[in-house]
């Protein structure tokens, strides 16, 4: 353990770090490891840790190493295929359950699921909802339908496809933490967003894409008074409204996340106040 301090020592988290490492391999627990100092992991255990700290050294996110995370209090399956969530994205999940009655029976989409954490997170809070949840990648949909099975989560279906395009029917509630960070960020070249699936980060160069074709599917999918919301950037709050307001949204309005930086706008699809189809920009390039 001391030696695999050492050599994770770049990381802020060494100790810490070495421990769920050091844990995840006993198949145990860290209190189990403090309760039992001595302990030292037989072989061939030994050497899944040394190689996990390596891994580690090197940068790979523990919870790709662990294969686990946790998100609204569920333990999620997590691998190189999905995104790591993110505690502000429970943010879009609050904004949701505050707007879906308790024992609602809304039909739900969820457009690049990922690991299916805010699916899974909606769903277990409305047992009633019917959700729908899609990803472009198959290897994530495999990672959300093992997550939907071992929560016994069974009012989800999920699809793999380009957003809306494996749906049907319409929709009360449309959400999305889709790829919304420019292509240019140097962030993308930096911690685990580096081992992360670059196509869950980023749209391209522009930033607002995924948003943008988002909004504009989006109107084909929700009934009268049906809300969409979306997780966006820091400084993408002013620029989503935007777009929801070009797309023909009404009640716009954009919520905080833990820093109290723009994180979810949300906006509802009135068919009554809807004066036509708006211009995609997007589609005319
Ligand atoms: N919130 C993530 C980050 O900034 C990005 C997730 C996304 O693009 N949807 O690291």
């Amino acid at each position: 353990m001391a030696l695999a301090r050492v050599k994770l020592a770049d990381s802020p988290s060494a100790r810490f770090d070495a421990e769920i490492l050091m844990a995840h391999v006993l198949e145990s627990t860290r209190s189990f490891l403090y309760a039992n100092p001595e302990l030292e992991p037989p072989n061939p255990r030994s050497e899944a840790f040394k190689k996990l700290v390596k891994q580690r050294a090197l940068g790979q996110p523990i919870a790709y190493l662990t294969e686990s995370s946790e998100f609204w209090s569920l333990p999620l399956k997590v691998n190189p295929s999905v995104l790591i969530p993110r505690p502000d994205t429970e943010r879009l999940v609050e904004a949701a359950l505050s707007k879906i009655p308790v024992e609602a029976d809304w039909r739900i989409a969820d457009l690049g699921t990922g690991s299916g954490a805010i699916a899974l997170a909606v769903a277990s809070e409305r047992k009633k909802c019917e959700i729908h949840a899609t990803d472009i990648s198959s290897e994530a949909i495999e990672v959300a339908r093992e997550n939907a099975r071992s929560l016994g989560l069974d009012h989800i279906q999920f699809y793999c496809g380009s957003w809306s395009a494996p749906l049907k029917g319409k929709f009360h509630l449309v959400l999305s933490n889709p790829p919304y960070i420019d292509g240019n960020d140097q962030h993308l070249e930096k911690g685990d967003l580096r081992f992360e699936p670059r196509g869950a980060l980023t749209p391209g160069q522009d930033g607002l894409r995924a948003i943008n074709e988002i909004s504009h599917l989006a109107r084909n999918m929700l009934v009268d008074g049906g809300w969409l919301m979306f997780e966006h950037g820091w400084d993408q709050g002013p620029a989503t409204r935007q777009i929801l307001q070009d797309a023909g949204f009404t009640d716009i309005e954009t919520q905080q996340d833990l820093q109290n930086h723009d994180r979810v706008t949300v906006g509802v699809f009135n068919v009554s106040s809807d004066s036509g189809v708006p211009v995609n920009p997007y589609q005319q390039q």
